[in-house]
Formats: structure tokens, C-alpha cells, sequence
């Protein structure tokens, strides 16, 4: 089947629905999602959204983007980094104004409260700039821009994933999607296409990522010649629930939450001195590592404890809601009365598809644009987050990049006619999946990935080093040859979901490589990216970013400079 629109949008969480919205107006738009668009990730989000609205204290969008370059370990382009926390507070009222049921002040303000790296006085002491809707603020972001976008009749292809885009002459002309209900090809021609697929969580086996978290959108664009930037940081979260990995969110210690090993001692005081359990997620999911490594995990197991019993039923009942009941079912465990269990968890990536700060991608380290291409939101790098991303900056993150796509992709098709379509521009993603269909050799796409996630989980996590990155670099080869030899167990069209999961792994494991092979080269610990025989950051060599091509003769690794404006690489102490 064939369509044409003027922009297309993949993914419907808050980046492919804020970009939709600021479309809308001015272009005809249709989003493309292999979800529901409800059910997009972000309305997992808990904690909140970071603006320095200044509503409980002092604050300023300065301080904000001090404390996420500061958080990045220096290596957040701090151009980006003023946009965001700049624009940071236009869009939390605009979601205000969109009608988003923020919680309030007793004098009817946005609510604000504490979190992971965000400060005062540019690093002296925790500052009150996460605004919240309870802990469902992502699910109350994406309802209302999800409304919103209906209202101003953006076209919805719910449960079409895609599977390639189309190029000519270096420029994009639009995606090939399957209709996953029917397993039918589509051809979707278009002017524009912005990616907003998620990230990739779940090449690890502990984490708080949903499974529909596969990358689908970097790795299209990196088996089409685009490089990844920056993928050896992926952030652990301090806190998942033991075992499970599900999120108990940083608002629970922006709260007034705190840590406790297994002797029952506050041991962050010992780590980040002045704010202690707020510090930035890497150096707490550091401590936690060390502290369970060194024996002092509760009963000599490799969990800790979240405390929370001091807040007070009102407190955890009112401001965590969501949370309080994943832990009374999931664990059986009540947190108003005893502590909870729990480890750190695959959380967020980085790294992805380099773009600038309208979201264009990048067709290399030179900054070249690929006309009519964007990203945005969690797959994308553009990059705020550095090497590491402070609590609530995604949610800044999808939607002030997602508006500033809007807004560019809205030019761009005023501009730029539309591409002739090349013949049979289906041909490829025909191939991948003709490929998988007649595949017969027995190994199951489930099995491979459990490998893979329990691998990437001990060889490429927390902490890694040369011998444990090579290990992973020779596992990946063997799981990418299993992965030739694959069988399918139902070969029917409709909602064939083992179909689907052959393709997402596939996704996972060109990431994961690409993961290993950035992680193996920098010979440094900065950030997320946790070097046990290099444990120093290395400004004289490694001040860069790094950009993994895909080539057929393996991985090439090229780099380029981070943007510093206003504030020079500093030891980093909290
Ligand atoms: C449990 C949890 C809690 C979090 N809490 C916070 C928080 O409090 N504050 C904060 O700032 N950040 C938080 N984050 C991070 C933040 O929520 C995410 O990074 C952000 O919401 C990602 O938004 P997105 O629009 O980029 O992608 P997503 O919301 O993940 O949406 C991805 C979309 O892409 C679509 N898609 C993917 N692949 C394809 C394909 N092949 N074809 C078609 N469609 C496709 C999906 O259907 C989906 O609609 C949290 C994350 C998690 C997991």
C-alpha cells in the first residue's frame, strides 16, 4: 500500500506527539506506531519534569544547565544544554495550558520538589525543580498531548512498525512500515520523517524499560549508514525494584527517601557529602555496586535498602502513589512500614542518533545534515545528556527538542518539494523480513535474547573493563550467528509477534555491538561509562564524542569535539 504525507513521525511518545502537535497546525501529519500510542514509555515516567520555575525557592534556568553539564561529566554540548533548560519553562506551562493536572502548592502554583543533581548556587545544596503530577507524570503528559493531538486531527497509524526508511541521493523521502496486524508492507512517501522511537533498555536483563524498548529507530538508521553517537553511556538507575528491575522513581528520595546497606548505614554521606542521596545516578549506582561488592548488601545479597518509613503515610500515599502499590504487589512489602529492596536498573540511553539542536540528524562527525531526516527525544543524541542524564531531563528533553523538530520539519516542507520515490523502496525491508520467514535453522529468538540480556547485564553494565568488553565483543559473534540460524515458531501474517521479536532483537544486537566497541576504545571512566582499569576521566584525550559507523568490514570508530560555552571541565564533587 502506498501513502503520502507531508511529515511523518515515528513513535508516539512526548517527543514523535509534541512534534506532531507543533506540526499540526501548519501540515498535514501522520504518526507511526508499533504501540498504542497511550502506551508509549513516557507515560511510565514517575518523578517529573526539571524547569526552573522557582516556585518553592529560588531558582534559574542557569543554575539548570550548570547542574546537567556538571551531571553529563562535562561532556553535555552545553549550546544544547542552554536551549533546553532555558525553553525548559515555556513548556511546562504550555503543558499547563494544554490542560496537563499538575500537582500544586497550597497557593495553586505548579508543585515542585527535589532531585538527583539538581542544585543551588551552581552545586551547595539541593533545590526544589521537578514538577510533578504525583509520580504519573509521564502518563499525564502523554493523555494530554495524545488529546491534544486528535483535536487538531493528526493521523494515527497505531500498530505499523517500521522497518526502513527510504533514501535517494543522500536525502530522505519518507518509511517503509509493516502493519503488524496484517503483516502487510506499507510505503509511506513523504517530505519529511522525524524519529521518536524510545530507547533500548532491554539488551539488559535488569531493567525498568518496557519491552517494546528495542532502539528499532537507531539501528534502522545505522544499517542505512548512519553513525551512533556516543553509546557507550547507558544510565542505571539507582533504585529498581529487586530483581524485577521496575522503577521505584528518584522522587522517592526527592521526597526525603534515603539508601541504607546492609549494616543499616546511610552510606551515600560517605560518597557525595553535600547532598548525599540526590547525587547524580551514575555516582549512586556506583556507590551501590561497591557497597554490595564489598559485602555490606543486605544478608550478603546483592540488594540495598530504599527507606522511606520517616515520610509518613500522607507523604507516600499522596506524592508516590503509583509506586507504593508496585511495591505492595510486586514484593509484598509495605513501604509506609518497612523498607524497600533494591538494585540498580538499565534505565536510559545516552547515546543514539546524532542530531543538531533542531533535531536534523547527523550524517557524520562533521555535522553534515541529512536533508529531510530528524530525531528526537531518547533515541536521539543531541546532546544534553553527556555521559550521564540528570532525573527529569528527558522529559525536557522530548519536549523542547520535539517542538524545535516541529518547528524545523514544519520549514522544511514548505521548502523542500517532494522526492521522486526510488523503484521498489520496500525491496530491502521485503528481504529482511522474507529472510527470517524461511530461516530454519532451530534457535529461538527468546533464548537469544535472555543470552544477550544476562551477558550485556555482566560483562557491559556498572562497571566494565578491557578483558570483560572483549568477552562481550566474542559473545555478540556467537549470538549474531545463532541469530542467522533462527526459527520461527509461527509463520502466520497477522500479529505475528515472534516475527516481530526476531526483528527487534536483530535491533538489540547491532546496538549492543555498537555499545561494546565505543565502551572498548574509550580508556577512561566518565560518567555512566565505568572503566575498573582505566578509573580516571581523561579530558586531555577523551573531551569527545564518539560516532560508531557500521561498515561491512566491522565498526569504525570516528569522534568529535564537545561544545563548552560557559563552563570548563571541573573535577566533579557533590
Ligand atoms: C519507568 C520509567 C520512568 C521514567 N521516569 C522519568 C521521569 O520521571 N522524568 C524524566 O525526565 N524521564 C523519565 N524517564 C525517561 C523518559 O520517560 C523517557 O526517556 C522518555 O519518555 C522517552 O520518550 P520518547 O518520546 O523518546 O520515546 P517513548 O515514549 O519510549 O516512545 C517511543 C515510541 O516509538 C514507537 N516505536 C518504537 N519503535 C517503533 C517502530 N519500529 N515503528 C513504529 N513505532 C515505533 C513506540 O510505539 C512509541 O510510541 C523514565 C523512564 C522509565 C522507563
Amino acid at each position: 500500500m502506498y501513502h503520502k504525507y507531508n511529515a511523518i513521525i515515528v513513535g508516539a511518545g512526548g517527543a514523535g506527539l509534541r512534534a506532531a502537535l507543533q506540526l499540526s497546525t501548519v501540515s498535514d501529519v501522520a504518526v507511526l506506531t508499533k504501540l498504542y500510542p497511550t502506551r508509549s514509555h513516557t507515560g511510565t515516567a514517575q518523578g517529573g519534569i526539571g524547569a526552573a520555575l522557582g516556585n518553592r525557592e529560588e531558582d534559574h534556568w542557569e543554575w539548570h544547565a550548570f547542574d546537567t553539564v556538571k551531571g553529563s561529566d562535562y561532556l553535555g554540548d552545553q549550546d544544547a544544554i542552554d536551549i533546553m533548560c532555558r525553553d525548559a519553562v515555556e513548556a511546562v506551562y504550555d503543558l499547563e495550558h494544554m490542560g496537563l493536572p499538575f500537582s500544586r502548592t497550597p497557593e495553586g502554583k505548579i508543585d515542585q520538589r527535589r532531585f538527583g543533581g539538581h542544585t543551588k548556587y551552581e552545586g551547595k545544596e539541593p533545590v526544589m525543580r521537578s514538577c510533578y503530577a504525583a509520580d504519573r507524570t509521564g502518563h499525564m503528559i502523554l493523555q494530554t498531548l495524545y488529546q491534544q493531538c486528535v483535536k487538531n486531527n493528526v493521523v494515527f497509524f497505531n500498530e505499523y512498525s517500521v522497518l526502513d526508511i527510504i533514501m535517494s541521493d543522500g536525502v530522505c523521502g519518507g518509511v517503509i512500515a509493516m502493519d503488524i496486524g496484517t503483516g502487510e508492507l506499507h510505503i509511506f512517501h513523504a517530505k519529511t520523517v522525524l524519529f521518536a522511537s524510545g530507547g533500548f533498555g532491554k539488551m539488559y536483563k535488569v531493567t525498568s524499560n518496557a519491552h517494546a524498548l528495542t532502539g528499532d529507530g537507531p539501528a534502522v538508521l545505522y544499517r542505512n549508514g548512519i553513525p551512533l553517537e556516543d553509546m557507550e553511556f547507558f544510565q542505571f538507575h539507582p533504585t529498581g525494584i529487586y530483581k524485577l528491575g521496575i522503577l521505584i522513581t528518584e522522587g522517592a528520595r526527592g521526597e526525603g527517601g534515603i539508601l541504607l546497606n546492609g549494616t543499616g548505614e546511610r552510606f551515600m554521606e560517605r560518597y557525595a557529602p553535600t547532598i548525599k542521596d540526590l547525587a547524580p545516578r551514575d555516582m549512586v549506582s556506583q556507590a551501590m555496586h561497591r557497597e554490595i561488592a564489598e559485602g555490606r548488601g543486605v544478608d550478603g545479597k546483592d540488594y540495598l535498602l530504599l527507606d522511606l518509613t520517616h515520610l509518613g503515610a500522607e507523604v507516600i500515599e499522596e506524592k508516590l502513589p503509583d509506586v507504593t502499590d508496585f511495591v505492595r504487589t510486586y514484593l509484598g512489602v509495605d513501604p509506609v512500614k518497612e523498607p524497600i529492596p533494591v538494585q540498580p536498573t538499565a534505565h536510559y540511553a545516552m547515546g543514539g542518533i546524532p542530531t543538531d539542536v533542531d533535531a536534523r540528524v547527523l550524517a557524520d562527525e562533521t555535522g553534515a545534515v541529512i536533508p529531510g531526516l530528524y530525531a528526537a527525544g531518547e533515541c536521539a543524541c543531541v546532546s544534553v545528556h553527556g555521559a550521564n542524564r540528570l532525573g527529569t531531563n528527558s522529559l525536557v528533553d522530548i519536549q523542547v527538542f520535539g517542538k524545535r523538530a516541529g518547528d524545523h520539519m514544519a520549514r522544511f516542507v514548505r521548502e523542500s518539494p517532494l522526492l521522486e520515490l526510488p523503484s521498489q523502496p520496500d525491496a530491502p525491508a521485503r528481504a529482511l523480513l522474507d529472510k527470517i520467514w524461511s530461516a530454519n535453522g532451530g534457535e529461538l529468538a527468546g533464548a537469544i535474547r535472555a543470552d544477550l540480556q544476562q551477558k550485556m547485564m555482566d560483562k557491559a553494565s556498572i562497571f566494565r573493563d578491557e578483558a570483560s568488553l572483549k568477552t562481550m565483543q566474542e559473545e555478540l559473534a556467537k549470538l549474531k550467528d545463532r541469530y542467522q540460524r533462527i526459527s520461527l515458531r509461527y509463520k502466520g501474517s497477522k500479529y505475528n509477534a515472534d516475527l516481530m521479536e526476531t526483528v527487534e532483537l536483530g535491533y538489540l544486537l547491532d546496538l549492543a555491538e555498537a555499545l561494546v566497541v565505543s565502551a572498548l576504545a574509550r580508556t577512561e571512566s566518565r560518567g555512566a561509562h565505568s572503566r575498573v582499569d582505566y578509573p580516571k576521566r581523561d579530558d586531555a584525550n577523551w573531551l569527545k564524542h564518539t560516532m560508531a559507523f557500521r561498515k561491512d568490514n566491522g565498526i569504525e570508530l570516528r569522534y568529535k569535539p564537545v561544545k563548552i560555552t560557559r563552563f570548563e571541565p571541573k573535577e566533579r564533587k557533590y
